[in-house]
């Protein structure tokens, strides 16, 4: 509606009103006869509505109206309301010539004469479409933010902040809250009420805060805690612009279940630092060493002090391990690590010998370690690296080693030794084989002569061949005593055991020992119990004990004594019988005492050579005792005598000694 704007008619005096009418262009002004029909037009209803005055005067007013309004009345409606209560106001849509719609702010006053009488109406229509769209746009925008600000889960509200003649902030007032607020805060119908009607013992601190946004228009945010009901707040408290400069909005959420999670978290954190402090603590002083490598070139991320000593103190921390400790190379370490990192396998080694440059100089030395490559995972299952452990074991292994060498050595020298031995035995058990033989012989030849065989034999050759005897005899028991232990030796003696008598045994060898103690003036005493049965090989008894009676005459001199009796033995088995066999002679030194039970020892030689011997009889004497399940042995004291004590087997029936007979040979007399 772009018409040019009228000239104002003004009369040089008056205002005629009419042509102001006429031109005035924001209203449309027009007047409506008692029916409603136009009867006058000015330029403003023109623009307005876009009909030239010729085209609407005659016309109804209703042409204006839509066809909603039509449909129900309107027009003639609201002529009956003028005519009742001579004006109303309207707005609504109307139509233009071409058919669009404007929004009309109407307003129609009825015109009457002087009696009172209705003669029509004045009609002035402002065109307020852009105020009515400005104004929808607000309502929706407003609505729009309403919906938001109620479906927001934040608290939000708008406080009055309440100052004291001071200028500090000493309570607010709620203006506005959504639904959050209600919920968050538990609180009802605050719209109106100061927070201090509702909260007596609110803390200063919000009250400080809010003033202060509202004295100085700077948002905050804060964190706080409402302490009587212990719930934690995060506030956004911002100036409301262009309404109040006192007015403060506040946007807010409850963060008393993450303020709880944080603290936990805290104290967690604080558990596990203090663990890990500690765990720190025992790695570091563990007597074992403790290295952890991470990634798949094994770079030291931690090396206890015992790991460290253990490589010479190298500064390792932060470098791959091939880098760290070059000599591993060819070792197959780096290797295993390897494999320990891809697999994740954990691998473990007793006594892995690795050899280290400790001393940088290039010489390499062996160490020994119990090994432990631990995978270390993450969350996700994967290898980030490896723990290790290894407790040198060097010393122990190196020790081992050496003793082992040792058994080793030890029992090459026993088989060598057993070896000669054997060769030994069986070179002495040849020669005395092949010397019995021409000896026998010999006996046998000078029996010859001795019976005069070979001719009458004089006195002087009897003497000589007395004495020729008599060596033969001594050569032979040497040579039997030899054979007997070489037997004895190779385990070839073999024992007929059977029940004897021990006085029966005894008497029986007695005669063949008289002689040689009568020769040497050694008086004999036995002091046998009767009955005293034995289980042994006579033979062989008889042999151990022409032995020990043979060397108590021996090494006793002249006028001495030889005591043969039955004791109660200590310290032995109740299946054992004892017979000792004491003489008064010249006793053996006490380092000697076991000695003479090997074979060829002789403890005074000189003493020996003077007597005779091969150092053969106790050796022999003992095997056999031992060999019948008894054993000999030897007390005494140097220069006052000897007893050797034979144990023999009872039968089993039979362990108590019956009280002793006794019975004495003195020299020159045999019994
Ligand atoms: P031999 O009597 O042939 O020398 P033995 O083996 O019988 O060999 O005795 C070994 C050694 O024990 C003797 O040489 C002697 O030194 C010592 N001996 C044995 N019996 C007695 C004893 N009754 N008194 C002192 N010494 C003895």
């Amino acid at each position: 509606m772009s018409a040019p704007r009228p000239t104002l008619p003004l009369c040089s005096t008056t205002v005629d009103f009419r042509s102001l009418v006429e031109v005035v262009q924001d209203y449309a002004i027009f007047a409506l006869d008692r029916t409603g029909h136009i009867v006058s037009w000015n330029r403003g209803a023109q623009l307005i509505k876009g009909y030239a005055a010729e085209e609407v005067i005659g016309r109804h007013f209703s042409i204006f109206y839509t066809p909603e309004d039509l449909a129900c009345g309107k027009p003639d409606r609201m002529l009956a309301i003028v005519e009742r209560d001579g004006r109303i106001e309207d707005e609504g849509w109307r139509l233009r010539r071409d058919g669009s719609r404007f929004w009309a702010n109407v307003v129609i006053t009825a015109l009457r004469d002087e009696t009172g009488t209705l003669i029509g109406f004045t009609k002035v229509t402002r065109d307020q479409t852009e105020r009515e769209r400005a104004s929808r746009e607000l309502r929706a925008s407003e609505g729009r933010y309403r919906t938001l600000f109620e479906s927001i889960d934040e608290g939000f509200a708008i406080l009055d902040v309440l100052f004291d003649d001071r200028g500090t902030a000493c309570d607010f007032r709620w203006i506005e809250v959504n639904r959050a607020f209600e919920k968050l805060t538990g609180l009802r119908d605050v719209i109106g009420k100061t927070v201090r009607e509702v909260y007596p013992d609110i803390e200063p601190a919000w009250l400080e805060t809010y003033g202060r946004v509202s004295r100085t228009g700077e948002p905050v945010r804060f964190e706080m805690e409402r302490t009587p009901v212990h719930r934690w707040f995060d506030v956004y408290a911002f100036p409301v612009s262009g309404v109040d400069a006192r007015r403060v909005a506040v946007l807010f959420t409850d963060i008393t279940q993450r303020r709880r999670a944080d603290a936990d978290l805290q104290a967690a954190r604080r558990v596990a630092e203090t663990e890990r402090g500690q765990l720190a603590t025992l790695v570091a002083e563990a007597p074992a060493a403790i290295a952890v490598l991470r990634g798949p070139q094994h770079v030291y991320e931690i090396a206890n002090r015992h790991y460290r000593r253990l490589i010479g103190n190298r500064d390792i921390v932060g470098k791959p391990i091939r880098e760290a400790l070059p000599e591993l190379a060819g070792q197959g370490i780096y290797e295993l690590l390897d494999h320990v990192y891809r697999t994740g396998e954990p691998f473990s080694s007793p006594e892995l010998g690795v050899m280290l440059d400790n001393l940088r100089n290039g010489v390499l030395e062996q160490r020994f370690f119990n090994f432990i490559y631990q995978p270390i995972r993450e969350a996700d299952g994967s290898v980030s690296g490896i723990f290790v452990h290894a407790i040198d074991v060097t010393e122990p292994v190196q020790m081992r080693q050496a003793a082992e060498r040792l058994q080793h050595e030890a029992e090459e020298a026993r088989t060598a030794a057993e070896w000669a031995n054997q060769a030994k035995s069986e070179f002495l058990a040849a020669m005395s084989h092949e010397l019995r033989t021409p000896l026998n012989a010999i006996a046998g030849y000078l029996q010859l002569i001795a019976m005069g065989i070979h001719g009458p034999v004089t006195e002087a050759q009897r003497t000589a061949l007395d004495r020729a005897q008599k060596s033969q005899q001594h050569l032979l028991g040497l040579i039997n005593d030899v054979l007997n232990f070489v037997k004895l030796e190779a385990g070839r003696v073999e024992y007929t055991i059977e029940e004897l008598e021990l006085a029966d045994v005894v008497a029986a060898m007695t005669p063949m020992i008289e002689l040689q103690l009568a020769a040497k003036g050694v008086s004999c005493d036995f002091r046998l119990s009767p009955d005293v049965m034995v289980r042994a090989d006579r033979d062989k008894l008889q042999q151990i004990l022409l032995n020990l009676l043979s060397n108590a005459a021996k090494f006793t001199d002249m006028g001495g004594r030889v005591t043969v009796e039955t004791t109660a033995c200590e310290d032995a088995p109740p299946d054992l019988v004892c017979l000792a066999v004491t003489d008064s002679g010249c006793g053996i030194p006490a380092d000697k005492l076991e000695a003479i039970f090997d074979p060829f020892v002789q403890v005074n030689r000189k003493l020996t050579h003077t007597t005779e011997g091969t150092g053969l009889g106790l050796a022999i004497s003992r095997d056999l005792a031992r060999g019948m399940g008894g054993d000999l042995r030897v007390r005494s004291v140097e220069g006052e005598g000897s007893t050797f004590t034979l144990f023999l087997r009872v039968p089993a029936s039979r362990s108590s000694l019956p009280p002793c007979a006794s019975r004495t040979s003195h020299p020159g007399q045999p019994s």
